[in-house]
């Protein structure tokens, strides 16, 4: 009687703890040692090499999401973001981006025209003025001041869209679901300390002045030390509805794994607009102090690339709310 007891007490905690520890590893996900960058799309694999370069030399997060982002705002066949970015409805490529670093300092510059890479006339934002963001003319004659190059954005190739886009001219911004949009990315240094970017042309023919998710800091960008950093891509109005970023970073700091906090946020924008959500494409991606990750769309399509020590610079896709 006592030994049957015995047993069954043994039989149930084995079970408890072989639940418990199953349930752990299914909340935990693959924490990787530092440095690590992750990035959205697949042209985020291009960009974590540039990244990863900064990252191996144990230079900073700060430095080598910069250098990541450039190439795809230097190339101009990738058509949403940097040059030969699509232009809004008036044929004006108008650029927002924004960067943050392991101290909480930010920079960001919206609707800017003209320049190559607006990522690092964010970075000078956020080192040589005591703001956080500038906008428009006065971005565009701040990037001047400080030795950016003024030129033309628009590549044929956006303009002849841009013209077939004319003939019909509907105002229903495409939030495109596969493997383009913002370049949104995240990393962690061999110090332990994390940094961001996030740069795009923003939605295709656009309203004049129309500024997504993208450049706004807690929106398309959130980064906190302590805890982890989160970056978007998808439909920037409902991003900010939801202080995205910022949002997926504070559900982390409250336990969540970078998975579940991407997870939740997603389901924040349904439970919010489930109706709207059922069209629209809003993709999370985040990464934790430990060198976790996790991303999680509303719709399938959405890739993400991982570089690091045990992740040969890799594409996955995010699972999805809504199957395909
Ligand atoms: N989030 C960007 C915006 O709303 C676009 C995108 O990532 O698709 O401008």
């Amino acid at each position: 009687m006592i030994h049957s007891t015995r047993r069954r007490f043994l039989k149930t905690t084995a079970a408890l703890a072989s639940f418990f520890s199953l349930n752990s590893l299914a909340t935990k996900a693959k924490p990787v040692s530092a440095p690590i960058v992750i990035s959205t799309w697949n042209f985020g694999k291009e960009a974590n090499v540039e990244a990863w370069k900064v990252l191996a030399a144990k230079g900073r997060a700060l430095d080598a999401v910069e250098q990541g982002v450039w190439v795809p705002e230097g190339d101009p066949k990738e058509m949403s973001v940097g040059l030969g970015g699509l232009p809004d409805r008036d044929g004006r490529v108008t650029l927002d981006a924004c960067i943050m670093d392991e101290h909480a300092n930010c920079g960001a510059v919206l609707c800017l025209e003209h320049i190559v890479h607006p990522i690092s006339v964010a970075r000078k934002v956020m080192e040589k003025t005591p703001h956080v963001i500038l906008a428009g003319d006065g971005a565009l004659q701040f990037a001047l001041a400080n030795g950016f190059k003024k030129e033309n954005l628009l590549t044929p190739e956006s303009e002849k869209a841009w013209k077939a886009w004319l003939k019909e001219a509907k105002y229903k911004p495409v939030a495109n679901i596969e493997n383009h949009d913002t370049i949104g990315m995240v990393a962690l240094d061999s110090s332990q300390n994390l940094s961001g970017a996030c740069t795009t042309s923003g939605m295709a023919y656009k309203m004049r002045g129309r500024v997504g998710d993208s450049p706004i800091i807690g929106a398309g960008l959130f980064v906190d030390n302590e805890v982890g950093a989160a970056t978007s891509t998808g439909l920037g109005e409902e991003v900010i509805r939801i202080c995205g970023s910022h949002l997926v970073v504070e559900l982390m700091r409250q336990g969540n794994s970078p998975q579940e906090a991407c997870e939740k946020a997603v389901k924040r924008i349904v439970k919010n607009q489930p109706e709207k959500s059922k069209e629209i494409q809003v993709g999370f991606l985040a990464l934790g102090k430990n060198g976790d990750y996790g991303a999680y769309a509303l719709q399938p399509g959405f890739t993400y690339a991982v570089y690091s020590n045990e992740i040969p610079n890799t594409i996955f896709k995010a699972n999805s709310y809504y199957s395909g």
